[in-house]
């Protein structure tokens, strides 16, 4: 729609750009199955997250259902309901059980606090999700599965290109999952990665992805799936990656913008800023307090909605309240995930945003409270 403002745009390179590597694929006449723009695009990678391993998949769903298949979980996994449907769907269809754990109020990621009374003798490992590319409290939740042998995953699929110290996200965890989809940062149309510190997963996980079939065996060795990256996604994300950087830089000046016209309003929950860690302004929500502001988020969402502006209600509803598990496993009791399920939305940004349309969606918003 013309003029109107979605909550997200894609990040494309120049057409050009992009029919020149393709020109490549058609010349090797390889389209899929592990061929030279999977392993050029996996290489580069390994360089720009700063990990040691990684494998790509044709998503980010598939790649996190991948890893609880890899690491054999069976039982209870505790993880937080806010969150997209991927991360609990790939819990169930991996026949485990999804124990709701309430967030933090100021993070939005799971709260480890609340974590430990969970766990039972079912327990086989802690989904977290790295929400809005707020980074998981890692330290804690590594003591917590240490102390009780659980594997720690991450959902990290909102994250790429975040660093903490100084190190690339994707080294926390045992294994994280990284997003490619296009309304992802970074994205090869579809696409997806596991990033894990265990070496000797990297067969075992790219055996499952390609319908359990071990690199020169006909007999299969696992029960496998098809995930495997194609070459027309990998020389996607080739180009993409060449222009990442300058990508996050403008949503780093959209992101400011909308912090130095928000911050000072009573009523407004930012994003948490975290200390030693470097962002990627991959989502801009807001925590609408109605009792201050006297008016609700499906308000200020309907006053955006009426100027052509698309926000989204990232998320809500929470996924333990999807109707698929209402009936079906306890919700647990998740205050804060449920009050924030009802007043957050997330506010339009992407890299070729204008400062003009941020200021416009400021005054919307500002307007809305004011009257
Ligand atoms: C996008 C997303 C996924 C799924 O990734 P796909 O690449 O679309 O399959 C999983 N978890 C979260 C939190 C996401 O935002």
């Amino acid at each position: 729609m013309k003029n109107s403002i979605p909550v997200t745009r894609p990040l494309l390179p120049d057409f050009e750009e992009y029919v020149a590597e393709l020109r490549e694929v058609w010349e090797n006449q390889w389209l899929t199955n592990y061929g030279p723009k999977h392993q050029q695009l996996e290489k580069s990678l390994k360089e720009y997250m700063g990990v040691d391993n990684v494998s790509l998949f044709s998503n980010g769903h598939l790649a996190l259902q991948i890893a609880l298949r890899a690491l054999e979980l069976k039982g209870e996994i505790i993880t937080t309901p806010f969150t997209y449907a991927s991360t609990t769907h790939a819990i169930v269809e991996c026949g485990c059980t999804p124990i709701f754990c309430d967030i933090d109020p100021v993070t939005l990621t799971l709260d480890y606090k609340k974590v430990e009374e969970l766990i039972t003798d079912k327990t086989c490992a802690i989904l977290a999700v790295h929400v809005y590319g707020t980074v998981c409290e890692d330290k804690k939740l590594r003591q917590i599965a240490d102390k009780h042998g659980l594997k720690l995953i991450y959902d990290a699929a909102h994250t790429f290109g975040v660093k903490v110290n100084g190190k690339g996200i994707g080294t926390l965890g045992d294994i994280s999952m990284f997003s490619f989809h296009a309304t992802k940062v970074f994205n090869t149309v579809e696409g997806g990665c596991l990033t894990y510190s265990d070496p000797s997963l990297k067969a075992k996980i790219e055996a499952i992805c390609s319908f359990g079939f071990e690199k020169g065996n006909d007999s299969a060795a696992y029960v496998g799936t098809n995930a495997k990256m194609t070459e027309v996604a990998a020389a996607m994300g080739i180009c993409n990656l060449r222009h990442i950087d300058e990508a996050l830089n403008k949503r780093g000046k959209i992101f400011e913008c909308y912090n130095s016209r928000l911050n000072k309003i009573n009523g407004l929950q930012l994003i948490c800023q975290q200390e030693d860690v470097v962002t990627n302004y991959s989502y801009y929500p807001v925590i609408f307090d109605q009792e201050i502001l006297g008016i609700s988020r499906d308000e200020i969402a309907l006053a955006l909605n009426q100027e052509n502006i698309f926000p989204r209600k990232y998320f809500t509803p929470l996924t333990s309240d999807f109707s698929c598990y209402k009936n079906r496993f306890s919700h647990g009791s998740t205050p804060v995930a449920d009050s924030v399920a009802e007043n957050v939305l997330v506010l339009p940004l992407y890299a070729d945003m204008t400062i003009e349309d941020c200021n416009k969606i400021c005054d919307i918003i500002c307007e809305a409270i004011q009257k």
